[in-house]
């Protein structure tokens, strides 16, 4: 493929989750896909995903390496809070595989897939959009699209290129060790459950995780602060679970992005999903599903432009992303600069993590996507024992 003058549909940059989505959805829809994805990097991760994604999207039972029955928030002082999962579990996927599946479940549907990276967006004398491309073996090519989805992660090459307002995203650093899960692991380490690990010296501003896949593991940290040394800190985290002596197989970090950009179209013929458009949650960093679900609302709004001619649907993908999770977002935000911010408050936020109300509170909205209504006074009373350790009053 050279400079070509075939029109796709649409032409999806990046095939990770919120690309791979979007690409099977727009094919699926009969229309004529191109999916542009890097070769090699297999994206930096812990890989934990909640049944609301294994339901929405049909991930098949093979693409779990373990499943998760437990989550355990441990305190600066080293309390621990076990959280049982009850009625499900949180499945853990590689991401190596797991991305890998996406993009041929888009292929099977009938979207194109190329592997190279993007470069350049510009546009033919007639208006349309052309994206120049280096594929893999080195050679230069383009194509034309009716429709871009930008879906090439945190930092995105195509948003800063083509959308207003891409620039003023602001992010965590997140690095991680997969670590050979040792024969006899140590005492402590249960290979059903998730460790969050609140201590200012394994993150100033975020938390440190020891997430179990099976045969292997993910230890790791992120923190906004540049300062701060996510490696020492990763080191630090191993020593203080008895991994520190266990095979360690890859290193690496990625950006994750703090806050939804202000706008994911450019009026026109561009629209971001994902990283690309800076969906992640604060607080717990969980990003797949909401790569995901964008993803799908990126096609549809793509579909809908298409069908109508009407770019100003492009900006609906936006809209419905924040009008179903913008609150929950909003409270996590909010959570993660009032708790997060030094050990003394660290102690009480895993201390609060203790009571049922808010165990099954944050569990339904982590699990189903949901902030359950139904439940008004568990509201009420999660208000006040807030309040009683926000000012002091409640024991840690
Ligand atoms: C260390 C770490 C741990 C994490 N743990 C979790 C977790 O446990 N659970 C969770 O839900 N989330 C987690 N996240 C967040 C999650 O990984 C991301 O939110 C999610 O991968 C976003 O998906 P995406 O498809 O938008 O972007 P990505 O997964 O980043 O995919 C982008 C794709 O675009 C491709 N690409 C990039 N540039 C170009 C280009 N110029 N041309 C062509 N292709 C390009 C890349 O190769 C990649 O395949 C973690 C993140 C990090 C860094």
């Amino acid at each position: 493929m050279a400079a070509t003058d075939h029109t796709y549909d649409a032409v999806v940059i990046g095939g990770g989750p919120s690309g791979a989505t979007a690409a099977h959805q727009l094919a699926r829809q009969g229309r004529s896909v191109l999916l542009l994805d890097r070769a090699g990097r297999i994206k930096p991760c812990g890989g934990a995903i909640p049944p609301r994604l294994i339901r929405d999207f049909q991930i098949p039972d093979h693409l779990l390496v373990a499943r998760i029955r437990c989550a355990r928030m441990v305190a600066p002082s080293d309390a621990r809070v076990d959280i049982p999962i009850e009625g499900g579990f949180v499945g853990m996927v590689d991401r190596g595989p797991f991305d890998e599946w996406l993009r041929e479940r888009a292929a099977q549907a009938g979207a194109v897939r190329v592997t190279g990276s993007f470069e350049r967006f510009e546009r033919d004398a007639d208006g349309a959009a052309r994206l120049h491309l280096r594929r893999a073996d080195g050679s230069a090519a383009s194509v034309r699209a009716r429709c871009v989805v930008g879906a090439d992660g945190a930092r995105s090459e195509l948003a800063r290129q083509a959308v207003p307002g891409a620039e003023c995203g602001r992010f965590v650093f997140a690095y991680h060790e997969i670590l050979r899960t040792p024969e006899q692991p140590p005492a402590s380490y249960d290979g059903a459950r998730c460790d969050v690990v609140y201590r200012g010296e394994f993150s100033p501003d975020f938390y440190g995780w020891v997430f179990p896949h099976g045969p292997t593991l993910s230890v790791g940290t992120g923190s906004a602060d540049k300062g701060f040394s996510l490696r020492s800190a990763t080191a630090a985290l191993r020593r203080a679970s008895g991994l520190e002596g266990a095979q360690t197989l890859r290193r690496e970090g990625a950006p994750i992005p703090l806050q939804p950009l202000p706008r994911w179209d450019n009026g026109r013929d561009v629209v971001l999903a994902g990283d690309a458009a800076g969906v992640v949650a604060p607080a717990s960093g969980e990003g797949i599903y909401y790569a995901m679900a964008s993803g799908q609302l990126a096609a549809e709004a793509v579909e809908a432009c298409l069908r109508s001619g009407d770019a100003r649907a492009l900006a609906q993908a936006r809209k419905r992303f924040m009008g179903a999770h913008g609150r929950v977002f909003w409270v996590l935000g909010m959570m993660q600069r009032f708790w997060y911010g030094s050990d003394r408050r660290r102690e009480r936020f895993v201390a609060i993590c203790r009571d049922r109300d808010v165990q099954q509170l944050t569990f339904e909205a982590y699990m189903n996507k949901q902030l359950v209504r139904a439940r008004p006074l568990a509201h009420v009373r999660i208000f006040f024992k807030d309040m009683a350790h926000l000012l002091g009053l409640a024991r840690v």
